[in-house]
């Protein structure tokens, strides 16, 4: 595991190293940090905090304030615990600071009376409680200081994403060790004219001012650099990609010809203007030299899907092989099912893959795929594994091309020679930001919908107001329609997430539309489950569907009509309004409720914003208003591309000037061969062979 390098600096450690080289690091908690996908020192050290507390100000225990969190600092006076009840254990420290005495109280964590020996010393923060004339503070955070220097001592302490079994308080200390151990390992490898010229901390400097900043002001500096150099490598790579992957010579496909006019003759609708503009755009560059690179985006319900059926008709009349890549096993198969009905009576042929399909049958459709009997395959993931091979691959279409990489997206132009690119998004971002995010793409844009469509009518519902909601869905299952009802992510682990969907679909259930049936579908479940009850809704045999995000993207069941969502304010504008997407696909007046008691004036902001209008352009517009630059550390909002730190809407000034610069240096040195240029390769490739998953939204 711990590949150290043997380079002239060998002396130095290297944070390549696995986890285990590090203090107080066995089986245990590497696993623990690999389940926060940490897996080598260098991936600790980035991983940043998600905010930070500042306990510059200890109370003294007259200072504290009922109901407040507070932090003080106390010596053990005594320590014991009760069992009130079975399985329940409550262990209550006094506490002195010289002055008074006050009680830090665990709930439930038998193991801490043995780590509080009379006369320790201990930071504790948590809520305060004046009861009975005794000060109690449930402890949400506590550092036991001994003799050593406290981790965090009384200053800025860092609070990170963690995970069950790996609390802060032991993730600071284990990072504590990483940075001792290896911060003078840590390479900088940003060209040092550009450092100057924006004044960026060295490497080494902001990873440790990120972990352990003295004062709130080190973590803007440390930030700067971080973000810079996030956002260098990522657009330096994109060019890179640009100009190796996607500038070459390519297919010359025909013109359009009697396969794509019958085609057209046989829809069932006629092409909205916005449709055939793009399909012009799109023809035109399939019939150049150049290899297209295309990226539709397109509001949902605009009609993507024909604009892409369209382009695979047109590489089969080339005589060319033609693939879609659906990031979701329900998708594909909703996919392949439209484009048979659509290309069907064409006499192409269409087959789906994916990688839940038995051995047998998986590999006779590899096995036509290899010898050119199928014209045009969908499917997922499978699609990219190494046995699928084309005969003549023409035309390569990614659907919600949020959900896939970059290198996801090379790897399935890897299956022909140049084939021609097509993605789609429904992710609307605004234009000036989708240039720099999906920066090596030509980009069309359906900005129209089809006639007809009556739009969404949304609406606002307090908690108070749940029960009108109920009647609401009751009234219009009762006239045939369905329901989707999407409960919010509320932690961080989806463990939690997926309990509290349990619940609300068992309280729906049994509580509310007895009569009814209740279906539930998250995440986590097994692909064939998810498909079952996709397709249990689909035939009209559950009424309404509770859900987590996994409805999120593309699914189409023209029937149901109601979207509701719980907590509204919780999820972004990008979610809401894909959710929303969901329904108002047939000819059904339908409905969103947002359910919510929004607490700040943002969440308030959103909620408004999805009430007003239906178009995702404008909606992205507002929501990068909302969130312009100067809010620190907020929550991420989906809809972008997952970085670790930058965030592109906040940090979009920061994103030009990389942009710019990454340009500027491929100029003088295109492939970073220059020794000084070495090191940035290493980064960009490793980022770029590493993470699947560059464009994820999460
Ligand atoms: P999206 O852009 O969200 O992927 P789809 O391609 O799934 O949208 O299209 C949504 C629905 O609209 C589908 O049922 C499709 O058949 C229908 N549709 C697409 N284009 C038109 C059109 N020009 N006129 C009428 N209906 C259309
Ligand atoms: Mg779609």
């Amino acid at each position: 595991m711990d590949n150290v390098k043997k380079s002239p600096d060998s002396h130095k450690k290297a944070v390549s190293a696995g986890l285990q080289s590090l203090r107080s690091v066995g089986p245990n908690r590497a696993r623990l940090l690999n389940n926060l996908g940490i897996n080598s020192v260098e991936e600790l050290l980035y991983h940043f905090p998600r905010k930070y507390e500042d306990r510059s100000l200890l109370k003294k225990i007259c200072q504290l304030r009922d109901g407040e969190n507070e932090t003080m600092f106390g010596t053990v006076t005594n320590v014991g615990d009760i069992r009130p009840r079975r399985g329940m254990t409550i262990t209550k420290a006094a506490l002195y600071d010289g002055e008074a005495t006050a009680y830090a109280v665990w709930f439930n964590q038998p193991y801490i009376k043995k780590q509080l020996k009379t006369g320790t010393k201990i930071i504790v923060s948590g809520k305060v409680d004046l009861k009975y004339g005794n000060i109690q503070l449930s402890v949400s955070d506590f550092e036991i200081i001994g003799n050593e220097e406290p981790v965090y001592g009384a200053g800025i302490v860092p609070v990170y994403p963690a995970t069950e079994g790996l609390p802060n308080r032991t993730l600071r200390s284990i990072i504590k060790y990483a940075l001792d151990q290896y911060m003078d390992s840590v390479e900088e490898f940003l060209p040092p004219d550009v450092l100057k010229k924006y004044n960026l901390l060295p490497i080494g400097q902001a990873i440790f001012a990120m972990h352990f900043p003295r004062k709130l002001d080190d973590v803007q500096k440390a930030r700067r650099r971080l973000v810079f150099e996030e956002l260098y490598v990522l657009q330096t790579g994109i060019c890179m990609l640009r100009g190796t992957v996607f500038e070459s010579l390519g297919i010359c496909h025909k013109k359009n010809g009697p396969l794509t006019a019958d085609f057209m003759k046989r829809l069932p609708f006629k092409m909205t203007q916005a449709q055939e503009r793009v399909f012009q755009e799109v023809s035109r560059d399939m019939e150049s030299t150049k290899t297209m690179n295309r990226l539709i985006q397109g509001d949902v319900g605009s009609g993507k899907t024909v604009v892409a059926a369209a382009a695979l008709v047109k590489t089969v009349e080339s005589g060319y092989q033609g693939v879609m890549m659906a990031p979701t096993e329900i998708l594909a198969v909703q996919h392949a099912e439209g484009l048979m009905e659509l290309l069907g009576p064409l006499g192409v042929q269409i087959a789906l893959l994916t990688g839940n399909m038995g051995k047998k049958e998986k590999e006779g459709i590899v096995q036509n795929i290899r010898e050119g009997r199928i014209d045009v395959v969908v499917g997922t993931h499978a699609l990219i594994q190494d046995e699928v091979i084309f005969q003549k691959l023409g035309l390569a279409v990614t659907d919600e091309q949020h959900r896939f990489g970059v290198k996801q997206r090379a790897k399935l132009k890897e299956k022909g020679q140049n084939p021609d690119i097509l993605v789609m998004t429904a992710t609307p971002i605004p234009r000036t930001l989708a240039l720099t995010v999906y920066g090596d793409l030509d980009m069309s844009v359906i900005d129209e919908l089809p006639p007809g469509r009556s739009e969404v009518k949304t609406y606002w519902i307090s908690e108070a107001g749940k029960q009108r909601v109920y009647s609401f869905i009751r009234e219009q299952v009762r006239q045939g329609r369905q329901v989707y009802y999407v409960c919010p992510l509320v932690e961080e682990s989806d463990k939690i997430d997926i309990s509290a969907a349990f619940e609300l679909a068992d309280k729906l259930q049994t509580d509310i539309f007895q009569d009814l049936k209740v279906g539930l579908i998250y995440g986590r479940l097994k692909q064939n489950e998810k498909d079952n009850i996709m397709k249990a809704f689909k035939n009209g045999n559950i009424n309404i569907l509770v859900a987590t995000t996994v409805i999120e993207v593309g699914i189409n069941v023209p029937n149901a009509t109601v979207m509701v969502i719980e907590n509204a304010d919780r999820f972004g504008l990008a979610q809401l309004h894909q959710l929303r997407g969901r329904v108002g696909r047939g000819t059904y007046q339908s409905y969103c409720i947002l359910i919510a008691n929004p607490t700040s004036a943002e969440g308030k902001a959103r909620i408004n914003i999805m009430t007003r209008t239906n178009d995702g352009f404008l909606i992205a517009d507002e929501d990068l208003k909302l969130r312009g630059p100067g809010e620190f550390f907020g929550t991420r909002q989906s809809g972008m591309p997952d970085l670790k730190i930058a965030d592109i809407i906040r940090d979009i000034k920061v994103l030009k000037i990389a942009r710019e610069e990454a340009e500027a240096l491929l100029l003088r040195d295109p492939h970073l061969v220059l020794p000084e240029n070495v090191k940035l390769r290493v980064k960009v490739m490793a980022e770029f062979r590493g993470t699947e998953n560059y464009f994820t939204i999460s």
